[in-house]
């Protein structure tokens, strides 16, 4: 559903007559200065208020919406148990995960964490208790860059090295429970095929990385051949997904039970505890626990009742894959800057937002950060300071109006609320599926926890805050269950030591 923006107002450079304010601003590309004096008038704001107006319709969430959109993600999950591509969006892949730590995990584990250009190696050790980690180290080094698009051999005789003389570095008080040989999670967050626990294909790479012979092998293998050739004794115990990490990493911390994991940071994913008896696609015996951790990739979720604007059709266009991941593109911090961006180089187009300035650098791609939305959208001073500041500083405005800032806060404050509240449409859609919705018969609240993490849930305080809200009105004030979200932080490290511990071949 884009938003039918009337097309043709254009940007005049020149001042507009009128009884607007006068400003002076100066800005400076490739080395050349000019000064502007512009105006602002009534019909320019009106405009401006026009645009937001429409902009906000076509973003809007109301709860019946969530409940459709919560119902949508419920057909799909169904879909993609079904079937190898059953749905054609969410790829709900077992993760062989089939014991959660449970919290009474002990002893000393190593995870290593490949997740992007830098890469940590960890220890901690568990003491044996509900979130008891007595202690914990951990090292991160950079992938050197010709190891990025090398061989496989190479790149994993570089992170065994780097795993085995940390293992090197053990304090003699940090027994192993198991003599000599080291257990260690593996947290790759790139694109696998499992195949169990501690087994899973390379389909492809992501992030820069390109090691080709790696591709269809099992990457495991592969990392233990390494660390093999490296003389150490050091078992893969579970090869884990970052979203997997995080649930882990909730059911080791808190007492209540966590079900589902969740990220929201420069991407999006979730994965959730189903019933393996569920899981029609599932062809192996089914696990004694009876339970079995779905990867949901959820990120690719897409639905006619999404509430795209113009902007998100522009940013999709624009991607490296588009079409794809329309969830991912509404609710995570890679695209929010750039999409209150695009609406913000509308309006100061089209509708002289700041007065018939367009700064350069508000229509090159990429020059507003989700950060500096989230602090905008968390500015509370009465004049909007943190807004002026952002304007001022990112884009060269040297003076705005309280009302271009509200204007600005707006937007912002309409793609927080909108993202929050879709990412707490999808949770309620699993809470659906397993059961944890519906009205409490006695009155009697059970608990389930959400495991959280990712940048954009920890540090935009005002989406969070959406998020929860929109969440507890989708479960309604009678609920049988209590939600709550909490941040788990580091996921895939910790997460991938905690499910090799719950997953030990020595305990
Ligand atoms: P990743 O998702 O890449 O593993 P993180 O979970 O740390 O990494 O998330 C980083 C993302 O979080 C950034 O790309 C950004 O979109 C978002 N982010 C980071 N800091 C903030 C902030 N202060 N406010 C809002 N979003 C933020
Ligand atoms: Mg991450």
């Amino acid at each position: 559903m884009a938003i039918g923006y009337a097309l043709g107002v254009q940007y005049s450079p020149l001042p507009v007559c009128g009884s607007g304010r006068v400003r002076t601003q100066c800005r400076q590309r490739r080395g050349v200065v000019s000064m502007s004096v512009q105006k602002t008038s009534k019909k320019a704001s009106l405009a401006a208020e026009k645009l937001l107006h429409e902009f906000r319709e076509a973003s809007a969430t109301p709860l019946p919406l969530l409940h459709q959109v919560s119902d949508a993600m419920v057909h799909e999950m169904y879909a993609g148990l079904s079937s190898d591509g059953g749905s054609d969006q969410l790829k709900m892949l077992p993760t062989y995960v089939e014991n959660l730590p449970s919290g009474k995990e002990k002893g000393l584990f190593y995870a290593v964490d490949l997740g992007g250009t830098n890469f940590r190696v960890l220890r901690v050790q568990l003491g044996g208790k509900t979130g008891e980690i007595l202690s914990q180290e951990f090292k991160e080094v950079a992938i050197p860059p010709e190891l990025m698009v090398g061989t496989g051999k190479d790149l994993f005789d570089f992170i065994a090295g780097t795993l085995a003389s940390f293992v090197d570095t053990e304090d003699d008080s940090l027994k192993s429970h198991s003599g000599e040989v080291r257990e260690s999670g593996f947290a790759f967050s790139f694109p696998v095929r499992q195949t169990s626990v501690k087994s899973g294909i390379v389909i492809h790479w992501t992030k820069g990385f390109k090691v080709d012979d790696a591709v269809g092998k099992d990457i495991v293998k592969q990392f233990q051949d390494a660390i093999s050739r490296s003389g150490h004794q050091i078992t893969i115990s579970a090869l884990v997904n970052d979203t997997v990490g995080t649930l882990a990493g909730g059911r080791f911390n808190f007492e209540e039970e966590t079900m589902i994991g969740c990220i929201i940071g420069t991407g999006t994913n979730a994965c959730y505890v189903e019933r393996a008896d569920t899981v029609q696609k599932w062809e192996h015996p089914l696990p004694k626990s009876g339970e079995m951790v779905i990867n949901m990739e959820w990120g690719n979720f897409r639905s006619p009742l999404l509430p795209r604007t113009f902007a998100d059709e522009i940013v999709d266009r624009n991607s490296v894959n588009p079409g794809d991941q329309w969830f991912e593109k509404m609710i995570s911090g890679m695209y929010l800057g750039e999409i209150v961006r695009h609406v913000l180089a509308r309006m100061a187009e089209e509708a002289k937002l700041f007065g018939g300035y367009v700064p350069v650098k508000l229509l090159e791609p990429l020059t507003l950060g989700t950060p500096q939305v989230s602090k905008m959208h968390a500015d509370t001073s009465p004049d909007l300071q943190v807004v002026a500041k952002v304007l001022k500083d990112v884009y060269g405005v040297e003076t705005t109006t309280l009302e271009e800032r509200k204007i600005v806060h707006d937007v912002c404050d309409i793609m927080g609320e909108r993202g929050g509240r879709l990412a707490a449409a999808g949770l309620y859609g699993i809470l659906k599926k397993i059961g944890r919705t519906g009205k409490a018969e006695n009155g009697s609240k059970k608990k389930t926890v959400i495991a959280m993490d990712g940048g954009l849930f920890e540090h935009h305080e005002p989406y969070r805050t959406y998020m929860e809200s929109a969440l507890q009105e989708l479960m309604g004030s009678d609920a049988a269950y209590e939600v709550a979200l909490r941040l788990q932080n580091d996921g895939s490290g910790i997460g991938a030591a905690l499910l090799a511990a719950s997953h030990s071949q020595f305990t």
